[in-house]
């Protein structure tokens, strides 16, 4: 089973009766919270709650918003201790890992505050020649209410990366968490009602079936992040009432590495992009193609670096437990896969998939067709592939139905590679940087989705455009009325010839 196999109605978040279910420790199993699955009536209420908070949150204006968006922002950085404790206690991550997700998602915030008014503001635009007795104005306007559906491997950065632009927007928020980390997605909503006494962003907590009602709820827009095969459900059911959808899914992140690379940098970036967070990252690194002349010393480097990296549920190991237990079962299938095929562990394999934690794996001669080239991973594993040239590695790279990130380490040819990888965003000589970077959209091309959060796209991802023709003065000829001459047309013909025919 892949991640895009798995039913989110039938998690470790076991259901329990009185409709309420339990969200746990992935690392000793433990139960550390309680929530309501919210039902189809209970989703619509929110969703009408939302409506007319999103009428308020809009009559406040730029200012207006800006004010209450900047006291959550507080509030988020002077309570981080308390929001870092659920996302680790849900997650199993290390504590560091959940302050470095809040530290971006609350910079996502201020850049999304600053800059929404700017982008969505009134602007005028040329009107061409044969309209020039026009003024025509363009300006983005907020939808209403976003839906906003999150996974549970980025539980705060994740989501926020919708919800702090669709706020931002001038939108209200309703939020449907993972049930793996419904505790986050409470106190988020919970955060922001201490500063708000409107309910322009709640959470409704819940299964699979509460994203669906959310859905079926006929809010303005759908942001969905997750598999792509709950996207493609969620895409069907939204058709239904023509609701526009964000997808943010999953990825297979490539990583190049050419033969003038620094090739210790590149090591270090390898093994925190595909191991970090357990390798949980959407756009983390699963494959690596590298120049024949630094195959060698980077394999040796990405396992001398890799065999430190301890993983655990203790205070000093950088890479906690798997957090959805059923990606074990994905995780041990790939590795057996690759190695079945020829491929071979230098480091971790087997051995390393545990009940619940995974240790640093890396595999080399693995055939392009293996599971662990082909199907998003999701766990603390590495292939690295030898390839002749840096064509060949764009390529191999570029085989795949995902594309999400990159990253390319080269010296000289770094923006040209990049260039020509097929992704939503690709970084260079450092890795997932454009995560972090607010002013770049995010987002991915095939089965990675579409649509972008982040930067000035992501603002207009949340809103609808407005376009507005005002007539200045009565146009010498006119053109839009039945008191149009055969004389109009014939002066017409000209003008389009000589504007437009010369070429
Ligand atoms: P998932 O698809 O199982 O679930 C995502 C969310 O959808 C959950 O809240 C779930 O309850 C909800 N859901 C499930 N069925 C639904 C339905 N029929 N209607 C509405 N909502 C429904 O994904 P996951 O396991 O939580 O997340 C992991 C996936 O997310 C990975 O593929 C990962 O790569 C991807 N991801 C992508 C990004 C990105 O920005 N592109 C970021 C983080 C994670």
């Amino acid at each position: 089973m892949s991640l895009a196999d798995t039913d989110a109605t039938t998690s470790s978040s076991r259901a329990t009766p009185g409709d309420t279910f339990e969200s746990f420790d992935p690392g000793s199993g433990e139960v550390v919270g309680t929530y309501p699955v919210v039902g189809v009536a209970e989703v619509a209420a929110a969703v009408e709650r939302a409506r007319r908070a999103a009428q308020w949150w809009r009559d406040q204006g730029a200012e207006g918003r800006s004010r209450v968006l900047k006291k959550w922002r507080s509030h988020l950085v002077n309570h981080a201790d308390d929001l870092i404790d659920v996302v680790h206690a849900e997650t199993g991550k290390p504590q560091g890992d959940a302050q470095l997700e809040l530290v971006l998602a609350v910079e996502h915030l201020a850049w999304a505050t600053k800059h929404a008014p700017k982008v969505m503001k009134r602007r005028s635009v040329f009107p061409g020649l044969l309209m020039s007795n026009m003024a025509a104005t363009l300006e983005y306007q907020p939808l209403g209410v976003v839906g906003v559906i999150g996974p549970w491997n980025y539980p705060v950065f994740t989501p926020m990366g919708s919800i702090a632009y669709a706020l931002a927007a001038g939108n209200a928020v309703v939020f449907k968490p993972s049930e793996y980390t419904p505790g986050v997605g409470r106190w988020l909503a919970d955060s922001f009602a201490a500063v708000c006494g409107r309910p322009v962003l709640q959470t409704v907590t819940g299964f699979g079936a509460t994203g669906a009602a959310l859905v079926d709820a006929q809010v303005d827009k759908i942001a969905f992040t997750g598999s792509a095969a709950t996207g493609r459900k969620i895409m069907a059911a939204a058709a239904a009432h023509l609701t526009p959808v964000l997808m943010e899914c999953g990825g297979k992140d490539a990583m190049l590495v050419d033969a003038d690379a620094d090739i210790d940098a590149a090591a270090d970036a390898a093994t925190w992009g595909g191991m970090s967070n357990a390798g949980q990252t959407c756009a983390g690194v699963e494959r690596i193609y590298v120049h024949g002349d630094v195959y060698d010393s980077f394999v040796d480097r990405v396992v001398a670096k890799a065999s430190d990296v301890s993983a655990g549920s203790g205070e000093d190991d950088q890479i906690g437990p798997i957090t959805m237990p059923s990606q074990v079962d994905v995780i041990r299938r790939h590795v057996a896969d690759a190695l079945d095929r020829g491929g071979r562990a230098v480091l971790g394999g087997l051995d390393a998939v545990g009940d619940s934690v995974v240790g640093p794996t890396v595999m080399v001669d693995v055939p392009d067709d293996a599971l662990a080239m082909t199907d998003e991973t999701f766990g603390p594993t590495l292939v690295i592939t030898k390839v002749g040239s840096m064509d060949e590695a764009i390529e191999r790279a570029n085989d795949s139905s995902y594309g999400l990130g990159a990253t390319v380490f080269s010296k000289a040819r770094g923006a040209e590679l990049a260039a020509r990888i097929r992704s939503g965003m690709t970084s260079i000589n450092s890795v997932i940087s454009f995560a972090g970077i607010a002013a770049l959209p995010f987002g991915g091309i095939g089965e990675s989705g579409f649509g972008r959060i982040h930067g000035e796209d992501g603002i207009r991802e949340f809103t609808r455009t407005k376009a507005v023709a005002r007539q200045r003065f009565a146009a010498p000829v006119a053109l839009t009325s039945f008191d149009r001459t055969k004389k109009t047309d014939e002066l017409v013909a000209k003008a389009i010839k000589l504007l437009h025919g010369r070429g």
